[in-house]
């Protein structure tokens, strides 16, 4: 969808067809990234959260990072499909229908949705990408709540709290304040298993009796599970694009940044007639996080340390660049001269 709202945007008459079986509702979850207060603005009408304040919390100390130019936005998933939606233009069109077949003849590409073939000169791929056993994930349960007393510190996000269970791999809580009274609460878990639903749970619930937060009524539950490996397309004879494509932050499991930069570029290409995916995250960088997933795999013991050692050798401007991969060289050397050096020295050979 964000492709096409791009194309709208760029390329309003080119014949675009859009295969999507999901609705809007179905797709629903909160979809969270940094930006400008330029992005705030075009994205208003699907805001349900923007911070100047985001923190990280281990036993031993809280980084809070403030900043000026950027902002955390929280989006509903729902409202910004729906944005994309009302921007297409007549000839960029929406089918309701899952694709259930590719085939290729002569460079043209016969799609099957529903009971109709569509042909196509070009397809772009965002089916899902496949999944890879054993990879490292990002997995995590949310719960929506509105609470009997105002919170304190509602101005603040709380993107890693890790005072709770580590045995199982690395474990935070991350909390998105709506406001003083209406919170979102995800129990999340960067490992190579997941766990019981419960689990996530119990460890919410802990999570709010320690801090005499009481719940007055649940507003809702999301789930989901992020790769944070090399990502292959379910086939690899069309053009990925997005998660498929590689959008995914391997460090962080943050995409919504890259998706909307590869999805911009590539319509400008396709308005001048070029129709390569524009590469989502350069290879250094996808190298410096696989080198950091490998640390954290090998010395779980260290997990916590380094996202705090990190967060904590930035300010919040800073953090904001490194976590959208528009950090400067130096802020670059910031990081790594943060970095506990012998199991990164270590490791590199095996990425
Ligand atoms: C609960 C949850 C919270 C998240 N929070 C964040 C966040 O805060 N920040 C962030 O950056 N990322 C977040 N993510 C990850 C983010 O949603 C994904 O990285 C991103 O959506 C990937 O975008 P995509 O377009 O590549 O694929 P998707 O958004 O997964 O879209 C793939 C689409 O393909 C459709 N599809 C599947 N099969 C077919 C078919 N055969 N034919 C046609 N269509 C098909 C599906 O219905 C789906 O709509 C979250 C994910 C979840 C589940």
């Amino acid at each position: 969808m964000s492709l096409a709202a791009n194309l709208a945007d760029l390329a309003p008459h080119a014949e675009v067809r859009v295969f999507e079986p999901k609705t809007e509702e179905e797709r629903d979850c909160h979809w969270s990234f940094w930006g400008s207060g330029r992005h705030v603005e075009a994205l208003k009408p699907a805001c349900k959260g923007t911070w100047k304040r985001w923190q990280l919390i281990d036993h031993e100390k809280k980084v809070v990072h403030e900043s000026v130019a950027q902002n955390y936005i929280t989006l509903s998933a729902s409202d910004y499909l729906k944005l994309c939606k009302a921007n297409l233009s007549p000839t960029i069109q929406l089918v309701r229908n899952a694709v259930k077949k590719i085939d290729y003849k002569n460079n043209v590409a016969f799609l099957s949705a529903g009971d109709i073939t569509y042909t196509a000169a070009h397809v772009f791929d965002s089916r899902p990408p496949e999944k890879k056993s054993g990879g490292m994930m990002q997995h995590f349960l949310g719960r929506e709540i509105r609470t009997k007393e105002p919170i304190t510190e509602s101005d603040t996000v709380t993107l890693m709290d890790f005072r709770v269970d580590q045995s199982r791999g690395l474990h935070f809580i991350y909390v998105l304040p709506f406001s003083d009274t209406h919170l979102l609460i995800e129990s999340t878990m960067i490992s190579q298993s997941k766990e019981p639903q419960q689990w996530y749970l119990e460890t919410i619930d802990n999570w709010l009796n320690e801090r005499g937060i009481s719940v007055e009524s649940d507003i809702g539950y999301e789930s989901g599970v992020i790769p944070m490996d090399n990502c292959q397309p379910q086939d690899s004879r069309t053009s990925a694009i997005g998660a498929a494509s590689g959008t995914i932050r391997q460090s962080s499991g943050y995409s919504f940044n890259y998706i909307q930069q590869q999805t911009k570029q590539l319509a400008g290409r396709i308005s001048r007639g070029c129709y390569e995916v524009p590469t989502p995250i350069s290879a250094k960088l996808v190298f410096m996080d696989r080198l950091f997933n490998r640390v954290l795999i090998k010395h779980p013991e260290l997990s916590v340390k380094l996202f705090m050692q990190m967060a904590g050798a930035l300010n919040g401007e800073q953090f904001a660049r490194f976590m959208t991969g528009t950090a400067s060289f130096s802020e670059w050397g910031r990081v790594i001269l943060s970095m506990p050096k012998t199991p990164f020295l270590r490791h590199m050979w095996s990425v």
